[in-house]
């Protein structure tokens, strides 16, 4: 097999893999995972429909001879996963891979499982933080976690050397945009990277409303109320926060405006559910089972057919596409493709 990147129907390379391992979280973001719906009779994943390690192994180095550089690992909360580190070392010895991350709410990353992670392979991480202010964020993640808890997180995950750790916060006209400001205070200088999110229109159960975004406009309006900010180039082709600098020199900071300004045109990544349905779109609507071949005995030959075949279909421009019509379709929920 060859490492050659193969090309959508738009051209896009196929360069990045988010995996996720599991559909539970430890909280219950409002707009991801609302309790009315993730409730105590909701039916998650049985072991059993989980793609286990050795799945998830086999079909990462079929991405990886197809061409993918990069893997970021979520969920859910990915860390949830028993024996996640196992997973990670796994996936630290295929051949090709050059980069691999995590995204976590951080609730489990106690100091002894920040080294373990970096001892088995992983990278970088990306931790979830919505507001440095108690009341908003325990309302936002909605199981009452504290804020010092998570900023504890991000300090084990740098200290065990996950660094530079890039802090995501999803923006929320009403809840959360007066804590933008204290939240680039708090980030600037300290070597992590803050990350504004446009709210998306991912899944269906959050009830997600275009008045309820704040633009990546309006965030930099925000920004640049107290420092002066230019562009910084991106770092790679298809990266997708824009990237900002201090020019004061505190640092950067990020906005990734999926809303507002798409960037379809350059999206590389191909998402595997926990159950392994392969999605060519954080906005899709239908997955190509991937598992059953597995469990049917495909060979690695015929696995990477199938998985050409699907990108090489690709035609997903949700962001670019967006109106009415398609934001009541019923898009598969974040927390089973993760983010
Ligand atoms: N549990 C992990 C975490 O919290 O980082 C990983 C999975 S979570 C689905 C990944 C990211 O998606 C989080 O940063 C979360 O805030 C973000 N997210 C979830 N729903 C979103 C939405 N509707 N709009 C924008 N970002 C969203």
């Amino acid at each position: 097999m060859t490492n050659a990147p193969i090309l959508d129907t738009l051209q896009r390379p196929l360069h990045d893999l988010r995996i996720s391992v599991t559909d539970r979280c430890t909280f219950r973001c409002t707009y991801c995972m609302p309790k009315e719906v993730f409730g105590r009779d909701y039916v998650f994943l049985s072991r059993q429909e989980l793609l286990s390690f050795e799945e998830i192994t086999r079909l990462t180095r079929v991405f990886a001879n197809l061409g993918v550089k990069k893997v970021r690992l979520t969920g859910g909360e990915p860390m949830l996963r028993r024996d996640f580190e196992k997973l990670v070392e796994m996936l630290a010895g295929i051949e090709g891979l050059e980069d691999i991350a995590m995204t976590t709410n951080g609730s489990l990353m106690t100091p002894e499982r920040a080294r373990a992670l970096k001892a088995a392979g992983l990278n970088r991480v990306t931790v979830s933080l919505d507001s440095l202010d108690e009341t908003v964020f325990q309302s936002m993640n909605d199981v009452g976690f504290p804020v010092a808890k998570v900023l504890q997180a991000i300090e084990n995950a740098a200290d065990a050397g996950l660094a530079p750790v890039k802090i995501d916060m999803v923006v929320k006209k009403g809840v959360n945009e007066d804590h933008i400001l204290p939240m680039a205070r708090h980030f600037r200088n300290s070597g992590h990277i803050l990350r504004f999110i446009e709210y998306m229109d991912v899944g269906s159960t959050n009830g997600w409303r275009m008045e309820d975004v704040v633009s990546a406009k309006e965030i930099l309006e925000t920004l640049s109320t107290e420092w002066a900010l230019e562009p910084v180039e991106p770092n790679y082709f298809g990266e997708v926060a824009e990237r900002y600098r201090y020019t004061d020199g505190g640092g950067e900071a990020g906005i990734i405006a999926s809303v507002t300004r798409a960037f379809c045109g350059a999206c590389t990544r191909a998402r595997l559910s926990a159950d392994g349905e392969l999605y060519t779109c954080l906005f899709g609507v239908k997955g190509h089972d991937l598992r059953t071949l597995l469990r049917d005995g495909a060979t690695d030959e015929e696995l990477a057919a199938a998985v050409g075949a699907i990108w090489g279909n690709r035609t997903d421009r949700y962001s670019e596409i967006r109106s009415e019509d398609t934001i009541g379709l019923r898009k598969v929920e974040m927390s089973k493709i993760g983010g």
